[in-house]
């Protein structure tokens, strides 16, 4: 319920790059902010802009019904949070936690929430700083679905895509996990093909078109990849593992040929090897999912 000192809509905690980019489209949503950062510094261009600066964390929990919190870690959060100040402040009203970390982490802190009567939702934000405020944006969200409905219209306004996962509190850092997972292993994938290419004479230009090419094959392979992991059985028509075994040691080969680290590729080419040593040759890349999960690493 909001108080007397209630003074703004939401508060941002955490003014990085990604916490001063909400609490700007906050702002350009016409909602009255209030913001703090462990740094001083960091909102003076907000606060150019309306926003109040609170003094402290609990001075700007107690400003508005709603905090969003959004800085490096869990470790940060429960460094500002799991105070007593703070968490006085916070009881009866809610947390939007928007920073990234384990599905772990966000379970601990709903517990941490709920043993303090504060209300609690985690979330992850799936784009980069620029896409806040704008239609491209996407954020994950998780926990009760009557907190979720109640502050919908304020994180609405950080407009893009808002999607609750459920009340299950840890589903929006597991999806989170997921995805970055995908995300970084494509990347580092793509900086060795530059290192490769580089060593061999290939401008990062000259090789672009084709690199996007090869990255548009991905949401084919990730759509027949939800059929093949919901009925195990993994098609290697037109590609085998066999295959790309040979493809794996050949770039492998290449690299390490001129002193490139191919940890990554080799790791790949491992799972891949093991995978036939168990007798999958014929299938396809994807069957080495159930090698990696240890309860179903069955055969
Ligand atoms: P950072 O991940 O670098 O986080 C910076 C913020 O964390 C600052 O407010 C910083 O405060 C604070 N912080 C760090 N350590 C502590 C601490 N011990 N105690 C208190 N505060 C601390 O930058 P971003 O703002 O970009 O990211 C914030 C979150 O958003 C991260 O979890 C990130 O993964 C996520 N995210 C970011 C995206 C992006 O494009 N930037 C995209 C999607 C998600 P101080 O200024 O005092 O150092």
């Amino acid at each position: 319920m909001p108080s007397h000192t209630q003074q703004s809509a939401v508060t941002v905690l955490g003014l990085g790059p990604m916490g001063r980019a909400l609490a700007g489209a906050f702002l350009d949503a016409g909602l009255a902010v209030t913001v703090w950062n462990r740094t001083p510094g960091r909102d003076l261009e907000l606060a150019g802009r309306g926003a109040s600066s609170a003094p402290s964390p609990e001075a700007a929990v107690a400003a508005s019904p709603l905090t969003v919190l959004c800085v490096v870690n869990y470790d940060a959060a429960d460094a500002i949070v799991r105070r007593d100040a703070v968490a006085a402040a916070l009881k009866g009203r809610t947390l939007v936690n928007l920073s990234a970390d384990t599905p772990g982490r966000a379970r601990d802190t709903a517990a941490w929430a709920a043993g303090h009567g504060v209300g609690y939702l985690d979330g992850a934000i799936m784009t980069p700083t620029g896409t806040i405020g704008t239609p491209a944006a996407v954020f994950l969200h998780s926990g009760p679905a009557d907190l979720y409905d109640e502050h919908r219209p304020v994180l609405e306004a950080l407009g893009g895509a808002h999607t609750h996962l459920g009340s299950d509190i840890g589903r929006a850092a597991s999806y989170d996990i997921a995805l970055l997972d995908l995300f970084w292993t494509a990347a580092a994938g793509y900086a060795h093909a530059l290192a490769v290419a580089r060593a061999e004479g290939v401008t990062a230009r000259e090789l672009a078109p084709f690199a996007k090419n090869i990255a548009a094959i991905l949401p084919a392979v990730i759509e027949s990849g939800v059929a093949e992991v919901e009925t195990g059985r993994f098609s290697g028509e037109g590609n085998p593992m066999t295959s790309a075994a040979s493809s794996m040691r050949h770039i492998v080969q290449a690299a390490e040929a001129h002193g490139i680290d191919s940890g990554v590729m080799r790791a790949a080419e491992g799972l891949v090897r093991r995978a036939i040593g168990r007798g999958h040759g014929a299938d396809g890349f994807l069957r080495v999912t159930d090698l990696l999960n240890p309860v179903s690493a069955n055969g």
